[in-house]
């Protein structure tokens, strides 16, 4: 940007005495890291006088770290003599909807969460029924996975309030082309306390130490707006009327694990099924009740953790690392190798390694990070793509049988623990035993393992040629500092659910609409929070229109 002139900027004060206005910078990450200095830097760049800067906000932020010097691109508004806005996101009015007529929404997940809202904003009353328990008690069974080595089969990782997004990085970008959409999102995850620096960052992302908020506070808003909320409820099946059309779920309690008559319940109202792609009992009762189902391709692999200093080194391009004004570094890597893609996966930089299984004889991987990214090491998950021409048969639930066989292999090669099986980065390229473990943020603990040797030979050799590649596109990348740890297998949905892409409803059966990653039509909470909303709008219709 151009300096101007001392008379042009008096003339502009005289002409603007009272003005908002917007600039695109590109500024050195010290200048980026506050306000006042912003300010600072836009009154010298400008020549305003600082005094009539009143506010400096930030409505796009990312890191150009592609060159030794890292510079941030900022799109700031600057409020001259003008006051700023209260609110800096769009606030949703959720009407009272306790007289109106009901819709039951399977799975608390970003998906059901986002349908509800939406429904209410629609003027229908949710009934939203979910298999864990609320988002604070399901903290004390993840914490009984380190302790115990036990996964709970109805409370862990992915079920329970807030669903397989609560405990998470909450990254929340999405490859959507809608940005709308995305948006409204954003949007309402502030109303129920996100930090609004979600709507400005490149890469937003809330930090799984805030989630648990912002998901118990959307609980509240369909609370206080008359829907229902029922935790340890678990669908078993859905209720048909003669002409096989969905007018509502069958549900038993899982607070008592017998299965007794006393414990079951029915709920009546068209549904929408957001029970995720973990929910393997689902896709078996729908497959029982020859329900269209069809075999979708998934991503399988390995958790990736290295030092985060060694990531924030390489990406910055500095032995200091990121310094006291940058974020801990992130990265994405892409490629093909023997005709199948080959990347990384949901990178949590500062993060954890978390055991994700959802059953007691498995293992599965996935990563997680606080909010301020402070921990010591940076994951992400490194996988292959696998179609479903790559797994033998026709059944629909093909992908699902190897994703789950995956997972049973690796309980097995861990000890029939939660301990994982992992093995150092450039060993595993190597093919040979690594003969200890570096330290790692995986909490039930790693046993060395030759994955090389017993995972399906289709995804290590891509692995090895993929790491290859990684680590002669970033140099350091490719070390025995970094652990490979096994596996990581739930990146989508092994099934798709189909549906009509006009109603949302199944193809076949009215009254039923699949939603979210579950259904194989959404991939990451922005996304289930996008189907979700879509799904709500089309059950709306449905409902008007009878
Ligand atoms: C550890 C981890 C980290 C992740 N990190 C990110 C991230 O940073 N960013 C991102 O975008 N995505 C992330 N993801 C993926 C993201 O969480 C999912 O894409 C998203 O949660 C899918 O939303 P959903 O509502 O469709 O399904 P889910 O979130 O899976 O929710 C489904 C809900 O349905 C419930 N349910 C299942 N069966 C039944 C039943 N029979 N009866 C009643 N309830 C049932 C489950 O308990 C669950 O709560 C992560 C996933 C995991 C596991």
């Amino acid at each position: 940007m151009q300096k101007k002139s001392l008379a042009f900027q008096e003339n502009f004060v005289l002409l603007y005495p009272l003005m908002i206005q917007e600039y695109q910078v590109r500024v050195q990450p010290h200048i980026a890291a506050n306000e006042q200095n912003l300010r600072h830097y836009l009154a010298e760049e400008y020549g305003f006088d600082e005094r009539t800067l009143t506010a400096v906000r930030t409505l796009k932020r990312s890191i150009d770290a592609r060159r030794p010097t890292i510079f941030v691109n900022l799109k700031l508004r600057a409020y001259i003599n003008e006051q700023p806005e209260d609110d800096i996101f769009q606030r949703t009015f959720y009407p009272d909807v306790s007289q109106r007529p009901q819709v039951i929404v399977v799975g608390a997940g970003p998906g059901g969460l986002f349908a509800a809202l939406r429904l209410i904003e629609l003027g229908f009353r949710p009934v939203v029924i979910e298999r864990g328990k609320d988002v604070h008690e399901r903290k004390k069974d993840l914490a009984l996975i380190r302790q115990n080595q036990q996964v709970d089969p109805e409370s862990n990782y992915c079920f329970g309030e807030g669903g397989a997004g609560a405990y998470s990085d909450g990254k929340l970008y999405t490859r959507s082309k809608k940005r709308g959409d995305t948006e409204k999102i954003l949007n309402v995850f502030c109303q129920h306390g996100a930090s609004t620096a979600i709507l400005a960052d490149a890469h937003p992302h809330i930090g799984t130490d805030r989630l648990p908020r912002v998901i118990e506070n959307m609980r509240n808003t369909i609370l206080r707006s008359g829907g229902e909320v029922h935790f340890q409820t678990k669908m078993t099946r859905l209720i048909f009327d003669a002409d096989r059309t969905v007018v509502g779920v069958e549900t038993l309690s899982t607070l008592n694990a017998q299965r007794s008559t006393l414990n079951a319940q029915r709920f009546m109202g068209p549904v929408i099924l957001a029970t995720g792609h973990s929910a393997r009992d689902v896709y078996r009762y729908l497959a029982g009740e020859h329900i269209e189902l069809e075999a979708k391709g998934i991503a399988v692999g390995v958790r990736l953790e290295h030092p985060s200093l060694l990531i924030d080194q390489i990406q910055y391009h500095s032995k200091q690392g990121r310094g006291k004004y940058l974020p801990a570094a992130e990265y994405s890597f892409v490629t093909q190798a023997y005709g199948r893609g080959v990347y990384s996966f949901c990178m949590c930089p500062g993060g954890f390694v978390i055991p994700a299984a959802t059953d007691r004889e498995q293992i599965v991987v996935n990563g997680m990070s606080p909010a301020n990214r402070a921990g010591k090491w940076s994951n992400s998950g490194m996988v292959v793509e696998v179609r479903p021409d790559d797994v033998e048969g026709t059944d629909a639930l093909r992908i699902m049988h190897f994703q789950e066989q995956m997972e049973r292999d690796c309980w097995q090669q861990g000890n029939r623990r939660q301990t994982a099986p992992a093995q150092r980065m450039a060993d595993f390229v190597k093919g040979r035993l690594s003969y200890d473990l570096p330290r790692s943020s995986y909490a039930p603990g790693l046993i060395s393992s030759p994955l090389h040797f017993w995972l399906p030979k289709m995804v290590t050799s891509r692995l090895q040629a993929g790491f290859k590649t990684f680590g002669r596109q970033a140099h350091g990348f490719l070390t025995n500092e970094a652990v490979l740890i096994a596996v990581e297998t739930r990146t989508s949905s092994p099934v798709r659910i189909s549906r009509n892409i006009e109603t949302m409803m199944h193809v076949r059966i009215e009254g039923l609409f699949p939603c979210g990653e579950g259904a194989g039509y959404a991939g990451g909470i922005v996304s289930a929070g996008v189907d979700g909303e879509r799904c709500a709008e089309r059950c709306a219709e449905y409902l008007q229109a009878l």
